[in-house]
């Protein structure tokens, strides 16, 4: 079966078509600039040519228009009508508490998907973008919603509940959701599946680095505590975004900065995180560079950024009662060997013994352990396929 995987942002959207039967990525690639003048579409099929193709995209219509031209196209496309995309899974960011696992788009879940914008503004319209243009375009094709909020939907009372009144929760739908859900699913079953333990027994915690970063504890494959809340504001610091701080920082900050909501959520979304502390880039690249020349801000903010990591999973181990691996996935997890270090080299008191020869010299893009055979606890890094997981779920619910 071939499915289309569709991750629609408010004016890019990235693409894949997935052959689920034997796991091949076909071709992939992204439409960027939609609705605002230079749009271009990126498309490569495997084993080809990367294309590009700058043309003006007004809408998602248009974008997903030019997908399926490159996809068809005689010359360079890999299937021969649209007929041969059996089905469309899209990427959403917040399923609230109504979805707790993918499903099939209907009229009513997009009306669901809608009222949840309240707490994804920025995120779920964008998504339903991508909807409404594949629909338009491709009216019989079965399509699937997969959700980052679904796998956390496992997660206790007393972990998705914060101390304010319960009414905030029952009536303002105010609790902790967690996202990037789909990647900690993903990367938490690849390790589980390297264990030598029954699935119920396993305690895995998932750290997701990226520009935006998440960690998850994972017991018996199910998520019970996560570092993201309400929004993907919570948790480490990211990229640019502050992470954990005092509640009471908003308001003290809209007094001396003279600042309006608007004004306070960039401060805290755009301007803050490893970005804000260094003062000299939220990419990692970046600020290990400037760090290895001496910067002194650009190495406290990896420290920072370490340190909080490290405190995540010491909080995790405490609630999964012990640790069988840690799961470093995501740019950052991935590729940045000094992070994993600073990280995953001062875990000692958890029976974690970091291999630090073989961390700095493993090869990327590929699944590895790099604690030492004598780790009680197990280290690996793992490429995080949330593509792959869509596919996988669309196929699943398509077929039937
Ligand atoms: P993601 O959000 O998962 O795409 O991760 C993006 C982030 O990964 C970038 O902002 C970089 O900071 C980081 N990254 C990517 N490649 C590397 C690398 N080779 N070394 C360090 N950080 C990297």
């Amino acid at each position: 079966m071939k499915v289309l995987v569709i991750n629609a942002g408010s004016s890019s959207l990235k693409y894949q078509l997935i052959d689920v039967d034997n796991g091949d990525v076909i071709a992939k690639g992204l439409c960027e600039r939609i609705g605002i003048d230079g749009s271009m579409l990126t498309y490569k099929p495997t084993g080809g040519d990367k294309h590009e193709f700058k043309q003006d995209m007004k809408d998602h219509t248009d974008a997903i228009r030019m997908v399926l031209d490159a996809l068809v196209d005689p010359a360079i496309g890999v299937v021969k009508s649209m007929d041969e995309i059996d089905a469309v899974g899209h990427r959403i960011v917040h399923g609230g508490e109504k979805f707790a696992k993918s499903a099939l788009i209907t009229d009513e879940l997009i009306e669901t998907v809608k009222e949840l914008s309240t707490l994804a503004p920025l995120h779920n319209p964008a998504n339903l973008m991508g909807i409404d243009a594949c629909r338009a375009i491709m009216p019989n094709t079965p399509m699937v919603a997969v959700f980052d909020t679904a796998f956390h939907q496992t997660m206790p009372a007393e972990a998705f509940l914060y101390g304010l009144p319960y009414e905030a929760y029952t009536e303002l739908m105010v609790r902790r959701y967690g996202f990037h859900g789909t990647s900690h699913l993903y990367v938490s079953g690849r390790a589980i599946a390297k264990l030598d333990k029954p699935v119920e027994e396993t305690r895995v915690i998932t750290c997701h680095l990226g520009n935006g970063s998440s960690i998850a504890a994972v017991k018996g494959g199910k998520c019970i505590d996560t570092s993201m809340g309400l929004t993907p504001l919570e948790g480490v610091p990211m990229g640019t975004r502050c992470g954990d701080m005092d509640p009471a920082i908003v308001t003290y900050l809209m007094d001396k900065l003279n600042l309006d909501r608007k004004g306070v959520d960039t401060y805290m979304n755009k301007k803050s995180g490893v970005l804000g502390i260094s003062g000299v880039s939220s990419d990692f690249r970046d600020l290990g560079e400037a760090a290895a020349q001496g910067n002194e801000r650009a190495q406290l903010a990896l420290n920072t950024f370490a340190y909080k990591v490290k405190k995540y999973i010491g909080a995790y181990a405490a609630a999964l009662g012990g640790v069988d691996a840690i799961v470093f996935t995501a740019g950052v997890g991935e590729n940045d060997r000094n992070i994993r270090e600073a990280i995953a080299g001062e875990l000692g008191y958890l029976g974690v013994e970091l291999d630090r020869e073989y961390n700095q010299n493993c090869p990327r893009g590929e699944e590895v352990e790099i604690s030492t055979k004598e780790s009680r606890v197990k280290v690996f890094v793992i490429p995080t396929d949330e593509e792959m997981v869509i596919a996988r779920d669309t196929a699943a619910l398509a077929a039937k």
